[in-house]
């Protein structure tokens, strides 16, 4: 049985609803952040991503906005009431991000760094586990055992795609995680097919997918422009993009 992961009253995971979490790779300025607060609130969707700290694979990749992003990330809470998910790359960084953001988003680089888990697992604060790229589920399942182990078990785990030697997509959305989670644990888990592909047109078939083997929910990237996006602009959908996913899965 799934436990409840409960981050606002009218916000859980695990309950058997499909949430949806989106918004940008990375926040950008205020008129990107405001046009896609405004989209999700149309659309009664709850929860905000966007990353303020970028673990970036080219050290001259855009880095993020840092305190700069989670401000933003903050005006956007107050003024659409949404909940708030952005990446944790830095146990220094823990404090800092607690007080703008409702989930902590643990990247794929991030999954095997036990000492960042250890910390989570002392806030009260969930947190969301992605895969490590190379990570075996029984390994993935370990790592959250890292943040259960101090205390927190607002645990949600995504499903983001694994290194493969395919190079059709950018990672292998590995499904059969979905039903293996819900057998070997009592966690929920969403998937993420922005990265879980890399590929627009394959967005809308994996979380048909994913809700059919009863996933709790998605995270994807949307982007006002996403040609101009500063980072996974190619995976990230238009807002009139966005708005035929979610005609297909009601
Ligand atoms: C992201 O969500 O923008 C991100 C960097 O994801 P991942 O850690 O799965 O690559
Ligand atoms: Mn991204």
């Amino acid at each position: 049985m799934t436990k409840e992961v409960r981050i606002k009253e009218n916000i859980i995971f695990g309950n058997g609803e499909f949430n949806i979490i989106a918004g940008p790779c990375s926040v950008e300025n205020y008129e990107q952040m405001d046009e896609v607060g405004n989209l999700l609130v149309k659309n009664n969707i709850k929860l905000l991503r966007g990353g303020a700290f970028k673990p970036r694979t080219n050290p001259r990749s855009f880095q993020g906005l840092g305190i700069e992003g989670l401000e933003l990330l903050k005006e956007m809470k107050e003024k659409y009431n949404l909940a708030i998910v952005s990446e944790v790359i830095d146990i220094n960084h823990i404090e800092l991000l607690y007080d703008y953001i409702d989930i902590f988003q643990i990247g794929t680089r991030n999954m095997y760094n036990y000492s960042l888990l250890k910390e989570l697992g002392i806030q009260d604060k969930a947190v969301l586990l992605k895969r490590g790229m190379s990570a075996t589920i029984k390994e993935w399942i370990d790592a959250s055992e890292y943040i259960r182990i101090g205390g927190n078990e607002k645990i949600i785990l995504c499903e983001r795609g694994i290194r493969t030697f395919e190079t059709y997509t950018r990672n292998t959305l590995d499904l059969m995680s979905i039903p293996i989670i819900h057998n070997e644990t009592d966690l929920p888990i969403i998937v993420d097919p922005s990265h879980g592909t890399g590929r627009k047109e394959l967005i809308i078939p994996a979380i048909k997918a994913a809700k059919a083997l009863e996933a709790d929910g998605a995270i994807v990237e949307i982007h006002p422009n996403p040609e101009e996006a500063y980072s996974d602009g190619f995976q990230s959908l238009n807002f009139s993009e966005f708005n035929n996913l979610l005609k297909s899965i009601k």
